[in-house]
């Protein structure tokens, strides 16, 4: 039988990390074809060694030469820089994962996206920045899209059951993060080692980040729009703080499908990897108390600044997601660095957002190419480096 080639764009993160786990489970059924890193060059060493790929891609050029002095295969092809990364991504395979965190991602899936097989994303940045060029490319070039982010893919499977039924609306579920509860005192002691761990799903640094600061539910709302078509309108957040109901679709004819499981990245990432056929060996069973006392709270966004602020920039359109997610991806990272505080991170995002869009003529019926898109995301992340050092 022939094995199902796979490309992994960000292998030595989290989500590749899960990707790999299922590939090294069914190595019959499938074979690597190419795996990327940003920096860390010990672990791409490591999983070269192990899965064998096609090629091999670096962003950080400095650590081409022990990429190739320490891996093992005489066949290897090597690429290095982000540049290296996009050629990479020109490498035909069956299936592209997209698990490079930030918009750093964009062009490898724009890329990859041109040399067919089926796109399964997490890289959930790249879709709130650039959503409708994604999907306008896969339409061209006849790539499906399947959502690797749990509550998408839930949502995703959900649809693939009920294609004849009419959405009303879409429950996304949140934990809250580990601070839900934390009031703005506790808040003010928030330090990154306490920010990066979830209590219910182990992720890289930067989602976990979003995940505290509810920012990754604001991302979420937009990502679901892109994928499954919908008006923001109809898209709902729920207070889940289990994490057991990943995503609840209502239909026209008022029946209401969930789907439930474990908080574990290799349920959606197996479902991806193996549609439409599902795996047929699913070595676990199902604890049905999993489904004891469940909770499910309607949430006034208003009282969430990072979901307001995903609201209001889906609702404007435009240049404004790409302006959010710039803000945000830079304000983490500074957070993370020490630069600034927890709290810091949404004020920070809210006023770069209030600067740059006043600063960037919006054109209407402009239709967005990616050069306009990295140019304001490049403004973007300059006026928030510009807010932060003033700050500091
Ligand atoms: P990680 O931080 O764990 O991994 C990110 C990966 O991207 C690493 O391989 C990293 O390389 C690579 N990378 C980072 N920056 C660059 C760059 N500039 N150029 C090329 N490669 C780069 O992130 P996660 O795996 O947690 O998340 C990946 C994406 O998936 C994010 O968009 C996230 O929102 C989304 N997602 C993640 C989930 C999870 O459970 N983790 C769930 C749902 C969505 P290196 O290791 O060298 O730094």
């Amino acid at each position: 039988m022939k094995r199902t080639s796979i490309s992994i764009f960000g292998a030595t993160g989290s989500v590749g990390k899960t990707a790999l786990k299922i590939i090294r489970e069914n190595k019959d059924k499938f074979k690597v074809n190419v795996l990327t890193s940003n920096t860390n060059v010990e672990k791409l060493v490591d999983l070269a060694n192990e899965f064998n790929p096609f090629a091999v891609a670096i962003a950080d050029e400095s650590k081409i030469k022990i990429l190739k002095e320490e891996t093992a295969s005489n066949d290897l092809i090597y690429f290095a820089g982000q540049g290296g990364i996009i050629e990479a991504a020109s490498i035909n395979s069956d299936i592209t994962i997209a698990a490079i965190v930030g918009l750093a991602g964009l062009k490898p899936i724009l890329e990859s996206v041109k040399h067919g097989g089926n796109l399964c994303i997490a890289n959930k940045e790249s879709i709130v920045a650039a959503g409708e060029i994604i999907y306008r490319e896969c339409e061209k070039y006849g790539t499906r899209i399947i959502p690797l982010d749990s509550e998408h893919n839930a949502i995703f499977q959900i649809l693939e059951g009920n294609k004849d039924l009419e959405i009303r609306k879409i429950y996304l579920t949140a934990s809250g993060g580990p601070f839900y509860n934390f009031s703005k005192e506790d808040l003010r002691k928030v330090r990154p080692e306490d920010a990066v761990k979830n209590p219910n799903w182990s992720m890289g640094r930067k989602i976990s980040v979003d995940s505290a600061t509810l920012m990754n539910k604001g991302l979420e709302i937009i990502e679901a729009k892109h994928l499954f078509k919908t008006d923001d309108d109809q898209i709902k957040v729920l207070i889940h703080r289990q994490s057991i109901a990943h995503g609840i679709v209502a239909f026209n004819n008022n029946a209401l499908i969930g789907s439930f499981g474990k908080p574990d990245m290799i349920y959606p990432v197996r479902y991806a990897l193996f549609w439409p056929n599902g795996q047929l060996e699913q070595r676990e069973d199902i604890d049905i108390n999993i489904l004891n006392d469940l909770s499910f709270i309607e949430i006034d966004e208003n009282n969430f600044i990072a979901l307001k602020l995903a609201r209001e920039s889906v609702k404007r359109g435009n240049i404004y997601p790409i302006i959010l997610n710039a803000s945000n991806e830079v304000a983490v990272r500074s957070f993370l660095e020490e630069r600034i505080s927890f709290l810091d991170i949404l004020v920070v995002v809210q006023e770069s957002i209030e600067y740059v869009s006043k600063s960037i003529q919006i054109r209407s019926n402009h239709k967005m190419k990616v050069k306009d898109i990295f140019e304001v995301d490049n403004e973007a992340r300059i006026k928030t480096d510009e807010i932060i050092e003033m700050r500091h």
